[in-house]
């Protein structure tokens, strides 16, 4: 049968968090919940997931909250709730002139950003252009939450990855339009923003919202997510979680072969190879070729990088069960003996990719900052007095 057919996957249930879940639920109920919340998190744990969560047992019509079988709920699970209203960091798109415009392609481009997470809910987002939530895009917005919910006694508003309100390419007026917003907002109308970097939010935007941690879940527990959600073999689904650390969103990356974090492992791989491999016109041919995928892209293969590291280390200290990319134990094993590693150096690779992860935050030149890094690391790891 081909996958045009089929029934469209069913959203996954939110998992997890059951403490913390609970202390929500009683704040619903008793309606004590600020009409602002921020969720904050590392990338892929879930935020906007549990903001949906939160709206849906907030709008659940059955006692057992929220019941995932009323209308309300089925609604809310299919992204179709009228009265649940998703915003996210869109590209800008073209040929969209005058403000008038652009708030009409933006609200089209979420529309279909929604139908397209209506169809793969699981699929990793790629994460290749500039994004923003523009001005536009909360003037549409406002102008929404100033009037009445559609069927239900409140309205919610997600605002997710609330730090792009304020970057670059997107206007600063856009974070101001949403605090004059949230400085009064309208009876009905609750929202709730999620971030993996709070601290580039307005701090007037975070003092004006109760914020909520989302902490990663437990290794083990994303495992039996891929194993149960996405159907993946059990072997894949431990190599995935682990490699994880916590956030479901990374570990589906790991999981898709097409996904958007594909080929990191491969692509780390060859940084470490290059920075390991005593050759430098390697290095440099490694970061020559490297092309980026946005500063998220650069991110998250330095987290792979450092994962290689840390094997590198096991297999230094003859702890092969602690490899996470186990296919490569060989050369793992023959790196780690040809350059006499010691627990020492290790940390501080780890550490200077550490380094460049922070750096890599900032507007940096990614070959030139590939290359910097590998002859760093080479240095690092290289047994001393090495010339
Ligand atoms: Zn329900």
């Amino acid at each position: 049968m081909s996958s045009s057919l089929r029934q469209p996957p069913a959203p996954p249930a939110f998992r997890g968090h059951e403490a913390l879940r609970s202390s929500l639920r009683r704040a619903l109920s008793r309606g004590t919940l600020p009409a602002t919340v921020l969720i904050h998190g590392m990338p892929g744990c879930g935020k906007q997931s549990l903001a949906q969560w939160i709206a849906r047992t907030r709008l659940c019509t059955e006692e057992e909250k929220p019941c995932d079988s009323c209308v309300s709920c089925r609604q809310a699970l299919r992204l179709e709730h009228p009265d649940i209203h998703w915003y996210f960091p869109l590209p800008r798109p073209k040929r969209a002139h005058g403000p008038g415009k652009l708030a009409e392609a933006l609200e089209s481009a979420r529309h279909d950003r929604l139908g397209e997470m209506r169809r793969q809910p699981l699929r990793p987002e790629g994460d290749t252009e500039v994004k923003g939530i523009y001005f536009a895009a909360v003037m549409t917005l406002r102008e929404r939450a100033h009037r009445r919910p559609a069927v239900s006694e409140e309205q919610f508003f997600i605002v997710g990855d609330a730090e792009y309100l304020v970057p670059q390419e997107a206007s600063p007026e856009a974070a101001n339009a949403l605090l004059k917003l949230l400085e009064e907002p309208p009876d009905a109308s609750r929202f709730i923003l999620t971030s993996g970097k709070p601290g580039s939010l307005l701090d007037t935007i975070r003092s004006r919202a109760l914020p909520i941690h989302l902490p990663p879940l437990p290794v083990p527990d994303v495992a039996a997510f891929l194993r149960e959600e996405c159907h993946a073999e059990p072997e894949a689904a431990d190599r995935a979680a682990a490699l994880s650390q916590g956030s479901i969103g990374a570990a589906l990356g790991h999981l898709d072969p097409e996904g958007a974090h594909s080929g990191n492992r491969d692509r780390s791989l060859a940084l470490l190879r290059a920075a390991t491999g005593g050759k430098r016109a390697d290095a440099y041919r490694t970061a020559l070729d490297y092309r980026p995928g946005g500063a998220r892209g650069l991110l998250d293969l330095l987290e792979a990088l450092q994962l290689w590291i840390r094997d590198l280390g096991a297999a230094a200290a003859g702890r092969d069960e602690r490899i996470v990319n186990s296919g490569e134990r060989r050369f793992l094993r023959e790196t780690a003996r040809r350059l006499a590693l010691t627990p020492d150096r290790i940390a501080r690779g780890v550490a200077r990719v550490e380094e460049a992860r922070m750096l890599a935050l900032g507007n940096v030149n990614p070959q030139l900052f590939v290359a910097t890094l590998l002859l760093d690391l080479e240095e690092t790891l290289a047994p001393p007095g090495r010339p």
